[in-house]
């Protein structure tokens, strides 16, 4: 009978309950080449100004820039070629008065020197060159620290760590990394109707698609995860493997069985655990039986068997965790507006997470449903790359309409949940 009475909670308050159980497993050094996709447990601090000398923006003519003063179409002006530079090498001396050092981009510049000319500036001759156009003292010039300061903070612990983020790393010699430990997480089908994805279709029989499809969404987040494979419904073979899991993994997603059905064995799977379960319905959909228990350090998502009530939760309480879990500061998918592509008339006495498709068109950014929508929907969660969000209390969208929704796959995120 206790499950019968379950009170659904606002999606906001469970995300919160589930971000505040969570916290950092561990941190640990890593090659360089090996941190991408992982987040940075130390802050990014300039080493040394960037770029690290003044150097030539262009392939040109460095020259003293008072040495210019006067020159127009009318009077050009000369300089003598002292010295060639390409990148990477500095000049063997400075300027004097009229001279000019060939120089190609990233060469630092030469003693004197306070411009560049750029090559199409300039008429060429032997060891000459003219040009038309006065500069002024700095004209052209890359100035040391123009792009970072050395002592700067300039990427703080928390962020995720992406191509560019790699770039700055090796700018300033982090060939290896301080990084967050990556959660080990166990996946778990139940149902006693599941096949595996190579089995022929049976009677009352459906093949496994949420182990596969949780394995994926992992696999987008770089999260290693350890499969349990399927079992029925079956009260003690679920709750011996749980254990098994539990002994080898810090998190563990199971899928189905979380209902009020007769053959639901989950509850009672983390009542004979002794876990604390933290919310066992939510006023969502789909999703609502979506439960999390907690054991220790452990967490347990109880994912609902249906195909798109299981994929959206774990995109809104799996993957923040996780993300937590792996020392990241932005744990929530980003969110941006778009005009509503199709009629929605149903009622949305709960939170509503619809599957659409965003697509950029002559009329703005557009997210339309991705077709059939029930919770047990699987058609529309492989159409879609997003996910509208229709507030509880709501009825009779029309197409046309503003709605909120939320960016899927993103390898950015952002730091609060405001929905
Ligand atoms: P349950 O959450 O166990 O009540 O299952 C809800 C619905 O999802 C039922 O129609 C199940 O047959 C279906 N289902 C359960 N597990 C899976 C799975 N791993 N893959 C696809 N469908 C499933
Ligand atoms: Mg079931």
């Amino acid at each position: 009978m206790q499950s019968l009475m379950r009170k659904p909670i606002p999606v906001k308050e469970a995300i919160q309950k589930v971000i505040e159980s969570t916290s950092l497993i561990g941190i640990e050094k890593v090659k360089l080449e090996e941190a991408y996709g992982r987040v940075l447990r130390e802050p990014i601090i300039a080493k040394h100004d960037v770029p690290p000398f003044d150097r030539s923006p262009y392939d040109g003519f460095a020259i003293r820039a008072e040495d210019s003063t006067g020159a127009s179409g009318n009077q050009r002006i000369e300089f003598q070629v002292i010295d060639e530079i390409g990148a990477g090498y500095v000049a063997r001396r400075g300027l004097e008065k009229g001279e000019a050092i060939r120089i190609m981009t990233g060469a630092p510049i030469p003693e004197n020197a306070d411009a560049v000319v750029m090559l199409e500036q300039t008429v060429e001759a032997e060891n000459t060159f003219t040009l038309r156009k006065q500069f002024e003292a700095g004209e052209n010039i890359s100035v040391q620290g123009e792009d970072a300061k050395e002592g700067e903070v300039l990427i703080e612990e928390g962020e995720v760590i992406h191509p560019g983020t790699t770039a700055l790393l090796a700018t300033f010699g982090y060939a290896e990394v301080t990084v967050a430990k990556k959660p080990v997480v166990g996946i778990l089908s139940t149902g006693t109707e599941l096949l595996e994805v190579d089995e022929p279709l049976t009677p009352g029989k459906i093949r496994n698609s949420n182990g596969p499809m949780i394995a994926a969404q992992l696999k987008r987040m770089d999260i290693p995860y350890q499969s349990y494979g399927m079992l029925g419904d079956d009260l003690e073979a679920c709750l011996s493997t749980v254990k098994k899991a539990l002994a080898e993994t810090d998190v563990l997603i199971t899928t189905g069985g979380v209902s009020v059905g007769d053959y639901d064995y989950l509850p009672a799977i983390y009542e004979r655990l002794g876990a604390e379960v933290l919310f066992n319905k939510v006023a969502m959909r789909p999703g609502s039986v979506t439960t999390v228990a907690v054991l220790g350090e452990q967490v347990l998502f109880g994912l609902s068997g249906n195909p798109s009530a299981c994929f959206t939760g774990f995109e809104l309480f799996t993957r923040p965790a996780l993300l937590k879990m792996m020392g990241a500061n932005k744990l929530y998918m980003p969110r941006m507006q778009a005009i509503l592509g199709d009629d929605f008339s149903k009622p949305n006495p709960f939170t509503r997470f619809i599957r659409a498709v965003l697509e950029m068109t002559d009329e703005g950014m557009i997210a339309t449903p991705a077709g059939f929508n029930k919770s047990s929907a699987v058609s529309s969660i492989a159409r879609g790359n997003c996910i509208i969000v229709l507030p509880s209390g709501t009825r009779g969208y029309t197409k046309g309409a503003t709605v909120d929704l939320l960016l899927l796959g993103s390898e950015t995120g952002v730091s609060t949940w405001d929905l």
